[in-house]
């Protein structure tokens, strides 16, 4: 064996070694990394049994032995190089799907079997021999179709590892730039290797990748250590950009349009990137069909809107951008609130509506009331209150049962509504008790619309299968008269007023007078 052949063979094993103590190491603290270092572990185990079988191919001296070990190298080398790809892409923040993975690694499937079997075919290699000059284990080839196929695939994954490293370089903080050297420098190293490779340049008959990507296992090996790649690493801005599930637009100092993240195709599904510059105030109207709900001519820092799009609630905040190096700007940042508005209304509902009868509950009716009773006090406009109980309630609970009970109040509860108008307060007081709060009512008003009620009720009976339930209702009203007045006390001349009607003989209306 010639001295030139053992240096190559020293080489690869120590490629081989090399990567394969890389591969346990990690392997062995793969608990304490980041689930990338799984992608590494078979990225090294795959170019570890490159290395040893190029070395093994190197010591064979046989055509079938070279084949043999050509077919196992190509186990290694074919599938490392777009796991290196998916490694430094997982590293840099992409989302990789099974769908990804499965793309990528079926040509290296493909190059495995045309290798393996290439004696039926030759597509891999049209020729295949010995050296008739140098001898085993130099070879004599020629190349055939898929090895160009693969030659140009294993040179693009490892031309595109590199392309993202250099292009995430720029956005990655100083702190990872060691790490982001390593690994570039881990793909450029077998880069150019192949590529001298391919130009003819290195010794005939041997592939020198393997020779070469001990460097690389040492680089990799400085950064575990050094700056430690797989505990922590940086994740790429705009990973962090387009992972944010709030829909976010930046404009320009003129509003033209300049980066949408992913989230805003839920907010605007025909937004798309060809839209770049278009001023935004003319995208608003072609993907909403609606004019803009707001101004981004704003001198505010920062305003927040509800937009109703799409069945969607958005609140959509609106702020300048700042920023030294790159002029001014507008950040739109567009949350769906649909769920929370939802929540919201269906807790005001609970809080301020009576659940059987859906009118406003005591609670509304004090709050509302209250507010009102404050503005008539300034503008001494008439206030009347009604206060109205359902007669002999307790006898239809006991007679007909409690469900037919509630029948008959949200039976009388509609007839009353139907006569009441807009603004007239209308609320569930107590059990079978209601309250009508009527601005603008003088005593004569509201005792004629009591009786008007009175009279619905009674003449309206409520249909069941067990035949029609009359009910009667009484009445007391009472005004507002004094200044120094509260709306409790107001409520309590209602309820004396009440009183005497049931006292009367109930389905009546009984006035208090002072
Ligand atoms: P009066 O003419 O003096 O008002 O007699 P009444 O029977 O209507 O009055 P009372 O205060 O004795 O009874 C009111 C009844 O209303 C008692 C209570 O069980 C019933 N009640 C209160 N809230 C509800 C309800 O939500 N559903 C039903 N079915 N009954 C209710
Ligand atoms: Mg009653
Ligand atoms: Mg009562």
């Amino acid at each position: 064996m010639n001295s030139q052949l053992t240096a190559f063979i020293t080489l690869s094993c120590t490629s081989g070694f090399l990567n394969l103590y890389l591969c346990l190491y990690v392997f062995l603290q793969r608990y304490n990394y980041a689930k990338i270092a799984q992608l590494f572990i078979g990225y090294t185990a795959l170019i570890t049994v490159y290395c040893f079988a190029s070395a093994f191919g190197l010591i064979a001296t046989t055509l079938d032995a070279i084949k043999f070990w050509t077919a196992i190298q190509y186990v290694g080398m074919a599938f490392s190089t777009p796991l290196g790809l998916l490694f430094i892409m997982q590293y840099l923040g992409f989302h990789l799907s099974r769908k990804k993975i499965m793309a990528l690694l079926a040509i290296p499937f493909i190059s495995l079997i045309m290798v393996a079997t290439n004696d039926m075919h030759h597509f891999h290699y049209k020729i295949f021999e010995v050296d008739p000059v140098l001898g085993a284990p130099y070879v004599y080839q020629e190349i055939g179709i898929w090895y160009i196929i693969h030659g140009i695939f294993t040179f693009g994954c490892m031309f595109v590892s590199f392309l993202l490293i250099v292009k995430y370089w720029k956005e990655t903080s100083k702190t990872y730039r060691q790490q982001l050297i390593a690994l570039m420098c881990g793909q450029l190293i077998p880069m150019i290797t192949a590529f001298i490779y391919l130009l003819g340049l290195t010794p005939q008959g041997v592939d020198p990748v393997p020779m070469v990507l001990w460097i690389s296992s040492l680089l990799y090996l400085w950064s575990i250590n050094s700056s430690r790649l797989f505990s922590v690493m940086p994740v790429a801005k705009d990973a962090i950009f387009q992972s944010i599930n709030d829909g976010v637009i930046v404009l320009d100092e003129s509003f033209r349009l300049i980066e949408f993240n992913q989230a805003c195709s839920k907010v605007f599904p025909q937004l798309t990137r060809s839209m770049f510059g278009v001023d935004f105030r003319k995208l608003w109207l072609e993907v909403t069909g609606q004019t803009m709900p707001f101004t981004l001519e704003t001198t505010m820092n920062t305003q927040e809107i509800e937009l109703d799009l799409m069945s969607h609630t958005y609140q959509v905040r609106i702020s300048a951008l700042r920023h030294v190096n790159h002029g001014n700007g507008h950040l739109l940042i567009f949350t769906d609130i649909t769920e929370l508005k939802k929540l919201q209304r269906m807790l005001e509902q609970q809080a301020y509506y009576d659940e059987l009868t859906q009118i406003y509950n005591r609670r509304a009716f004090f709050q509302q009331c209250n507010q009102a009773f404050s503005e008539i006090r300034a503008s001494s406009t008439a206030f009347t209150v009604v206060l109205m109980d359902i007669d002999y309630f307790k006898s239809v609970n006991d007679t007909y049962g409690h469900a037919v009970g509630d029948q008959l109040l949200v039976h009388v509860v509609q007839v009353c509504q139907s006569q009441l108008k807009k603004g007239e307060l209308f609320a569930r007081y107590g059990g079978e008790e209601f309250v009508l709060a009527l601005k603008g009512y003088s005593l004569s008003k509201g005792e004629a619309l009591a009786k008007q009620l009175c009279h619905c009720v009674e003449t309206q009976p409520l249909m069941t299968i067990e035949g029609a339930i009359y009910a009667t209702i009484s009445c007391g009203v009472a005004e507002g008269t004094n200044e120094e007045e509260t709306l409790y006390q107001l409520l309590n001349k209602a309820d004396k007023a009440l009183y005497g009607a049931k006292q009367a003989g109930r389905n009546r209306v009984h006035v208090y007078l002072e």
